[in-house]
Order: C-alpha cells, then sequence, then structure tokens
C-alpha cells in the first residue's frame, strides 16, 4: 500500500479510508481558500459552519434520519452515554431495562444503575457471550422508561441479526462498532449512539440520533453539557464540538455517498465477513468463538484452543504486516476488527496468511 500503511485490524480508533485521509492532507494548511487549516478555525465562522451542517446533512441523507430525530455531535465518547442516557430518559418511572450481549452493555447498566432501577431483561453471560438472546428470552417490563442494547458487541464479536420488539418503550442502540456498517430502519429505535473512532472518524466525536419526542427535563443534577435538549437546541454548539472529528467524518459520508450509499456498503462488508467466517467454518485449528446466528460483520472472533498458539499466531501476523489481531484481553483469542474502510485485499490477505499459517502448525 502507498506510505507504507499496514493491515490494521484494530477494533478502535481503527482504519479510515484512504481517499479521505488523503482529501485531508490535501486540505490541512490551507481550507478551501481559508488561508488556515480546519483545526484552526472558529466553529462560530461562516466557512466552519458549513462543515457541520454539511455533516448533518450528510448523515441525514446516508443513514435515511426521518425528519423528526435530531443528530448531535457530542463529545465524551459513548462511554459518556451511559450515563447521559438515564440521566436523560430515566425521568418517568425510573427504571429501564438492560439486555447485556457483553462488555459494552454490561457497563452501560452498571452506570445506568446510579440513576434509577435497572432490570437486566436478558443476558448470555453465562454463554459466555456467544450469542444473542432471542425475543422469546427477553422479559421486558412494559412500564421500563426504555429499552437498551448494544447492536454490535466489539469484544466479543457478535451482533444484533434483529430488532428487538419493545412494544411502546422506546429502544436505545450502542451502534459504536456497527454505525453506517448497513442499512438500519432508524424508525425503530428512539436513541442511536456510536463514538466515532470505529467506523465514522478520529476518536473525539459521539454522534447521537434522538427521537424529538425524547428531549424532555432530564434528572435536576444533569450537568448542561449532558442534557440532550439543551445541546439539541443549540445544534450541537453549545459550546465548542470537536471539529476537526466531524470535518473527517464529513468527508467519510461524502465517501460512503459516493461509493452508493449503505447498500453498497454493507455488500462490501458481507463478502469480506464471508470469506473470513467461511474460512473458519472449515478451518481445522481455528474456530469461531461466536455461534452463527449472532457473528458480527465488524469484530470477528476466532481462536485456537490454545493460548501459545493464539499468541504465536498474532506474533507472526504483526510480523507480516497485520497489526491488532490480538483479542481483547476479556475475551482471549483473536479479533479481526473488519470496519468499512478495511479493503478486501485485507481480508484475503489476513485468510490467506491463516491457511498457510494452518498447515505450518498442523
Ligand atoms: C468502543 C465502544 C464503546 C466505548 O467507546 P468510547 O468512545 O471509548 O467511550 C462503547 N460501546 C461500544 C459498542 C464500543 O465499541
Amino acid at each position: 500500500m502507498a506510505y507504507d500503511r499496514i493491515y490494521n485490524f484494530s477494533a478502535g480508533p481503527s482504519m479510515l479510508p484512504e481517499e479521505v485521509l488523503l482529501k485531508a492532507q490535501s486540505e490541512v494548511m490551507n481550507y478551501r481558500g481559508s488561508g488556515m487549516s480546519v483545526m484552526e478555525m472558529s466553529h462560530r465562522s461562516k466557512v466552519y459552519d458549513e462543515i457541520i451542517k454539511d455533516a448533518e446533512r450528510l448523515m441525514r441523507e446516508v443513514m435515511n434520519i426521518p425528519d423528526n430525530y435530531k443528530v448531535l455531535f457530542l463529545q465524551g465518547g459513548a462511554s459518556l452515554q451511559f450515563a447521559m442516557i438515564p440521566m436523560n430518559l430515566m425521568t418517568k418511572n425510573g427504571k429501564a431495562d438492560y439486555i447485556c450481549t457483553g462488555s459494552f452493555s454490561s457497563k452501560a447498566a452498571e452506570e445506568a444503575k446510579k440513576y434509577g432501577t435497572v432490570n437486566i431483561a436478558a443476558t448470555t453471560k453465562s454463554e459466555n457471550f456467544a450469542r444473542i438472546p432471542q425475543q422469546d428470552e427477553l422479559k421486558l417490563d412494559p412500564e421500563a422508561d426504555y429499552v437498551h442494547i448494544c447492536y454490535n458487541n466489539t469484544i466479543y464479536g457478535s451482533a444484533w441479526n434483529y430488532i428487538p420488539d419493545t412494544g411502546k418503550v422506546p429502544l436505545v442502540a450502542d451502534m459504536s462498532s456497527c454505525i453506517m456498517s448497513e442499512p438500519v430502519d432508524v424508525s425503530k429505535f428512539a436513541l442511536i449512539y456510536a463514538g466515532a473512532q470505529k467506523n465514522v472518524a478520529p476518536a473525539g466525536l459521539t454522534i447521537v440520533i434522538i427521537r424529538e419526542d425524547l428531549l424532555g427535563e432530564p434528572l435536576p443534577f444533569t450537568p448542561v453539557m449532558m442534557n440532550y435538549a439543551i445541546m439539541a437546541k443549540n445544534d450541537s454548539m453549545y459550546n465548542t464540538p470537536p471539529c476537526y472529528p466531524i470535518y473527517i467524518c464529513k468527508m467519510v459520508l461524502e465517501w460512503l455517498r459516493d461509493m452508493g450509499g449503505l447498500t453498497v456498503m454493507r455488500e462490501r462488508n458481507i463478502k469480506k465477513a464471508n470469506l473470513l467466517y467461511d474460512y473458519l467454518n472449515t478451518s481445522k485449528l481455528f474456530k469461531a468463538s461466536i455461534q452463527e446466528n449472532s457473528r458480527s460483520m465488524m469484530n470477528v472472533t476466532f481462536r485456537t484452543g490454545d493460548e501459545e498458539l493464539d499468541a504465536k499466531f498474532v506474533k507472526e501476523a504483526t510480523a507480516a504486516g497485520m497489526s491488532n489481531l490480538k483479542g481483547h484481553r476479556s475475551a482471549g483469542g483473536m479479533r479481526a476488527s473488519i470496519y468499512n474502510a478495511m479493503p478486501y485485499e485485507g481480508v484475503e490477505y489476513l485468510v490467506n496468511f491463516m491457511k498457510k499459517f494452518e498447515e505450518a502448525n498442523s
């Protein structure tokens, strides 16, 4: 690859499209005749206003976001949303349902307990989070203020293959590691949030897509900076927004639009994931960690069953120009994060390497 870049399988921050990086490079000293970098300009300037408005407009277009939803550009990462969501939404009955399918959904539930009653409506913890629960396993409370799910489990490598039916109760989804990887019916969700550093932009930007009727009075002690209604009223400009990540986000959205949108992105992602999973299904050395009906297209987890051999694999893969294939410390094994910006060739290179490794070690 150009610039001696390697295939980076990091779970986040992760690869960005080369086209976007090169465009950013070409504009870094003087953004379109403004005489300055986007990093240096006032967020209240006319030239920046166009960037943030374009980012929102493109996100609405690419994700097909209905008009009765606000798009917010916030900071604090997905982890701050673990607190913001209960502070803003646990306001009617003071309770919420959480479905625990991995590390981040469990963290979200723990944080929410500080602000009200948390009911664990389902969990697959006893099965080492190897699958997503089915609809009939969910013990939902019709009086809950909302139901929280993590749509793609970055660490364990699982993903929901259906949108749970929560009746009239608002559905809230952490989409940090799958946002914009495929078309999603936004109207089925009350709130979608994502840290941008997996699939959209550099770290520092958090995207929140929230249905307008949920913008109300948060719990009384809620900081201004954590109040959705205030952030929405000020078009994400109550204070200085994460200007540069929003600019990169805008260019990633242009890249998505120009390729044909999320339908095309989904086809590409399916092709990449299938290449890896098809091999895992036939390999005698490597096994996928997640059950077949719950596998993530974005984070593919696998193992040999022998920790020493896993370590040897990661070491040799690193030497061959593939970084960050070691699984998260809480899940073990290996993980290949193959987000939107990972080219098909990168997955092909990995699978060919795995085949050679299998031959040499069996
Ligand atoms: C990475 C990640 C988080 C944490 O994101 P931060 O932006 O670092 O707070 C939360 N949820 C999911 C699903 C993630 O992938």
